[in-house]
């Protein structure tokens, strides 16, 4: 994808970020807006849309998101009280940036997992 998306600008260090793990495949760094103590979003460096369009095109990829999730909710102490692990997705799942990422949240209790009652 390139120079017209955000976190592949990440992903290339021309842009900056407050990385907290990094394996071959993935990248996780601090949300610049944080929504709770701990918000950091987890990346597959190969540009995927977003989880579906992921989760069908490469299975494995989506393990390894999954498994640095899991090891920087470790990292920050988030195992123990536990924490919530977010897809948006799409326009009404309110996505804004089309690079898929897992929001990893804690370090508090997050509330309900919606805003208001839809059903
Ligand atoms: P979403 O609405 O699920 O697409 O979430 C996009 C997230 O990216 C938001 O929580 C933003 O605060 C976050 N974000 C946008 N730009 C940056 C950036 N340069 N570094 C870190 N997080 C960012």
């Amino acid at each position: 994808m390139g120079s017209d998306c955000l976190f592949c600008r990440i992903v290339a260090g021309e842009i900056p970020a407050t990385l907290v793990r990094e394996t071959d495949t993935t990248l996780a760094f601090r949300d610049i807006d944080p929504k709770a103590p701990v918000h950091v979003l987890v990346i597959p460096k190969e540009h995927y849309a977003d989880v579906a369009t992921l989760a069908q095109g490469d299975p494995g990829l989506a393990a390894d998101v999954l498994a640095t999730s899991a090891a920087v909710a470790e990292d920050e102490g988030l195992l123990g009280d536990g924490f919530r692990l977010m897809f948006n997705t799409g326009t009404y799942g309110g996505q804004e940036v089309f690079h898929v990422h897992a929001h990893l949240l804690g370090g508090a209790p997050l509330g309900p997992m919606l805003a208001r009652d839809l059903a």
